[in-house]
């Protein structure tokens, strides 16, 4: 499986490329619009890492040329916070979108998941039982009443939503969501659960969050 990176930052591009080496792909640096795009029109690659603000020509104008010319999968890197960004990339036909700084396990979990579903993008909106996550447009709603969340607590009940039904450790969690290792306290993460609960699970009749003993937390309907 063959990768290109359009990044001009050289400590991200060079941080990405050996991760995604020492998984076994095989991968290509570009740290430019201009040259990102020509290597994307002449060579063969199973997808594309393309950052937005590029020198040269930026990442909307190479989105723009390559699918023009090829339906190569295209994952882009956003800043943080740009709802206009999220969806313009993807309404130019980008596969799915990273928000940076993001954990490099998260982008190993996305990369494989455009390599597996090609040209088909992740869910804008997840829903489980009466609770219903805009991921694209950062919106929660249970039964049908929107409840504010932090950045934080976005991002934290979206890793669990997303992998509804997967038990997750507070370990991987915390490595999720903090981008970070807090192998000595996790307890950051059942603070964090608590105050996510309070908002989306304790006003309501069922509760969706599950603590499992000795292991993390799950998010499912429970009977
Ligand atoms: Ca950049």
């Amino acid at each position: 499986m063959r990768i290109l990176i359009i990044e001009d930052e050289g400590k991200t591009a060079a941080y990405l490329q050996k991760g995604l080496t020492e998984n076994g792909y095989v991968v290509d640096v570009a740290d430019n619009g201009i040259d990102g795009a020509h290597l994307a029109q002449t060579q063969y690659y199973d997808l594309i890492l393309l950052d937005v603000m590029l020198p040269g020509i930026d990442g909307w104008t190479v989105l723009q040329q390559l699918h023009a010319a090829k339906k190569t999968p295209v994952l882009f890197l956003t800043a943080k916070g740009g709802v206009e960004d999220r969806v313009k990339g993807l309404e130019l036909g980008a596969d799915d979108y990273l928000v940076k700084p993001f954990a490099f396990s998260e982008l190993l979990a996305r990369v494989r998941s455009v390599l597996r579903r090609g040209a088909v993008r992740q869910q804008d909106v997840i829903s489980v039982d009466d609770l219903e996550v805009d991921l694209l447009r950062r919106r929660v709603r249970r039964g049908g009443a929107r409840i504010d969340l932090t950045a934080k607590e976005f991002g934290l009940l979206s890793l669990l939503i997303r992998r509804a039904g997967e038990v997750l450790s507070r370990t991987l969690i915390a490595e999720q969501v903090w981008d970070m290792n807090f192998d000595s306290d996790t307890n950051v993460v059942d603070v964090a659960i608590r105050r996510l609960r309070a908002k989306i699970d304790d006003p309501f009749e069922r509760r969706l969050i599950h603590n499992v003993r000795g292991v993390g937390y799950v998010l499912e309907q429970r009977p």
